[in-house]
């Protein structure tokens, strides 16, 4: 062997434990997860949900099997989408060409039933549950579609004339990727996303009852989709939202020739790269209203914005979740000083934190997509909507931001290899997640939006009234839990309060803090009701995971020296 081979016995155990590392990692997203296989029996409506376990677990294995692999192919430099604006015959087509790979993932996806789950309308909870774990790889470069044709679907469903209806649904529903339909919606212009007031696109009024949209779009996420979804002014003298209608608006018109738009380039993005997001002008597109027009901001944040903000959440935690298993794998793996690195409290706590928040936050995202089939089916009380409206957005905020932070702690524990594109799925999480947290309103934004819904509709009474019931309902088998967090409830109303009799500016600071208190608030209060709910008594690592929760958050703060403690991070951090 030449010195430039030379393999010394330390370099070769290295390489042997980091394979070994790659060939633990779970070959069933579903099966290995849980805490969302128990919370799903909460949720689960026998009704509808009777192979829905069958259906995840298949769809599981596909996950952490073919389509980890295929992600990872199709966001490969190189492999990225391009415009092919022209046809072999130089027809104008504005179509996106992707890499083989998109197109297997999306045959996967789709294939598993993701959006045909809405057949049995309402049903959030199929839905999401399918989608969280098509986000155990990111975006993957079809979660943004996916997000977008369920809110296309809602549309359909809820508000679009018989004609519309008849023509699209199906193809909306079709879990065959070959043969179905996908949606978009363009919203933001260059003024500005979050003063989606300032929009400028116009509509005119065909004599067949049609409009036309003229004007720019300036980020068009999954622009080769079939029909997009678009806010423009329906009235050039009604100023700010008020003016903005919801049009529908296909790709291409009903004698097959494409609708009059051009896409002028493609975004070059930090994350979901794999996803073709471009600029786009309208040129007198043919577009149908949906609904009455002076309700089509109402109704595009209804329908559609409401959607796309829950599959945000869940898209942020499926990519939470697999950092949380990369991370927790690797640390059996991988050595230091002599000892695995799971050894060392500093890693078990690490772990042990973004497993504790994953499923919190999973367990309160759930509980908003169960919420949301029983608004659907006129089921939910009014305190449950405006309990809805804004858990959404706390939810939105805070999901967002655990996924950053989550492929942040993931890749400390990875160390150097973490920064490695090709070493493990983290830096793609990361850069995914960047994305995640600016679409469906920023954080400010959404803060905004729950300062101004609790000013003017009050709509904090209905959260408040919510999260007491689930506390009361779990207060027999929880005792000393659900008392600490009714003391917690208790002093975050009065915090609300003092917020709330603050000046504008001074508000605005205090309820940053504030929407991620009521955020863990609304987590632990569903996770203790979800206890309740529970066929079976929790597991070990179910009590330590809420127990950490509550104690990072909520209540008196672990002492390190307490042996219950380090015993709870071991636990936590897979070391049986
Ligand atoms: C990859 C990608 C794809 C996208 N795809 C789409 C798409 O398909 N369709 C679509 O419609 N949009 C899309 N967007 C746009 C996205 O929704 C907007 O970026 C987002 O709504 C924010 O708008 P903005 O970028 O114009 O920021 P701005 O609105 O200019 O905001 C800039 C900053 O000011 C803050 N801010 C704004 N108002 C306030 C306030 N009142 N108080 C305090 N702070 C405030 C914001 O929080 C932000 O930090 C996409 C964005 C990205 C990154």
């Amino acid at each position: 062997m030449s010195e430039m081979q030379t393999e010394y016995p330390a370099h070769r155990d290295s390489r042997e434990s980091l394979t070994a590392w790659r060939e633990a990692q779970p070959d069933n997203a579903f099966l290995d997860d849980a805490h969302f296989r128990r919370t799903l029996e909460v949720y689960r409506d026998p009704q509808i949900h009777d192979d829905l376990d069958d259906d995840l677990e298949e769809f599981g294995a596909e996950v952490a099997g073919p389509i980890d692999e295929l992600a990872r192919q199709n966001d490969r430099p190189g492999n990225h989408p391009e415009l092919d604006r022209w046809s072999d015959f130089g027809q104008r087509t504005e179509q996106i060409a992707h890499h083989p790979s998109y197109h297997e993932v999306g045959r996967r996806i789709y294939g598993s039933g993701v959006m045909a789950a809405y057949r049995d309308a309402p049903n959030s909870v199929g839905a999401l549950s399918r989608f969280y774990l098509s986000s155990y790889n990111g975006e993957a470069g079809h979660n943004c579609p996916l997000a977008c044709t369920a809110g296309v679907i809602r549309v359909l469903q809820h508000l679009a004339p018989d004609r519309l209806r008849d023509r699209y649904l199906d193809g909306f529903l079709n879990p065959d990727y070959d043969e179905h339909l996908e949606g978009a919606q363009f919203m933001t212009e260059i003024q500005g996303g979050s003063d989606v007031g300032q929009n400028a696109t116009r509509a005119r009024r065909a004599d067949d009852g049609s409009w036309r949209l003229w004007g720019e779009k300036w980020f068009c996420s999954n622009v080769d989709a079939d029909v997009f979804l678009m806010t423009a002014r329906f009235a050039e003298d009604v100023e700010g939202t008020s003016g903005l209608g919801l049009f529908f608006v296909p790709r291409r018109l009903e004698d097959g020739e494409l609708n009059n738009f051009r896409i002028r380039r493609l975004k070059d993005k930090i994350g979901t790269r794999a996803m073709a997001s471009a600029e786009c002008d309208f040129e007198g597109a043919v577009a149908y209203h949906m609904g009455p027009e002076e309700e089509g901001f109402k109704n595009m944040m209804r329908h559609v914005i409401n959607t796309s903000r829950l599959y945000n959440a869940f898209a942020c935690l499926g990519s939470a979740r697999r950092a949380y298993v990369t991370a927790q794998t690797y640390s059996r793996f991988r050595e230091a000083f002599g000892r695995p690195i799971v050894q060392y409290p500093l890693i078990q706590e690490t772990i042990a934190d973004v497993k504790a928040e994953v499923d919190a936050a999973v367990s309160g995202s759930m509980y908003l997509a169960a919420l949301q089939d029983r608004i659907d089916a006129d089921l939910a009380t009014e305190a449950g909507e405006d309990f809805f409206r804004m858990a959404l957005n706390l939810n939105k905020v805070r999901t967002a931001k655990l996924s950053r932070w989550a492929a942040t702690r993931g890749i400390e524990v990875l160390g150097g290899n973490g920064a490695i594109e090709t070493f493990s799925v983290l830096p793609r999480l990361l850069r995914d997640s960047i994305v995640t947290e600016n679409w469906e309103g920023t954080h400010n934004t959404l803060q905004m939006q729950v300062m101004r819904d609790i000013d003017k509709y009050g709509i904090h009474e209905g959260f408040f009234e919510i999260l007491g019931e689930l506390v009361e309902a779990s207060a027999e088998s929880e005792g000393q839990r659900a008392e600490t967090v009714r003391r917690e409830m208790r002093q975050s109303k009065v915090a609300l309060q003092e917020v709330a009799s603050m000046d504008e500016e001074a508000a605005t600071l205090q309820m940053r803090p504030l929407m991620d208190r009521l955020a863990r608030l609304m987590y632990a209060s569903v996770r203790l009701w979800e206890r309740s709910q529970y066929p079976d008594a929790p597991s070990d690592v179910d009590d330590a995971s809420l127990d950490h929760f509550i104690g990072r958050h909520i209540g008196t703060r672990p002492d390190p020296e307490d042996r219950s403690h380090r015993e709870r991070l071991a636990l936590l951090a897979g070391i049986d």
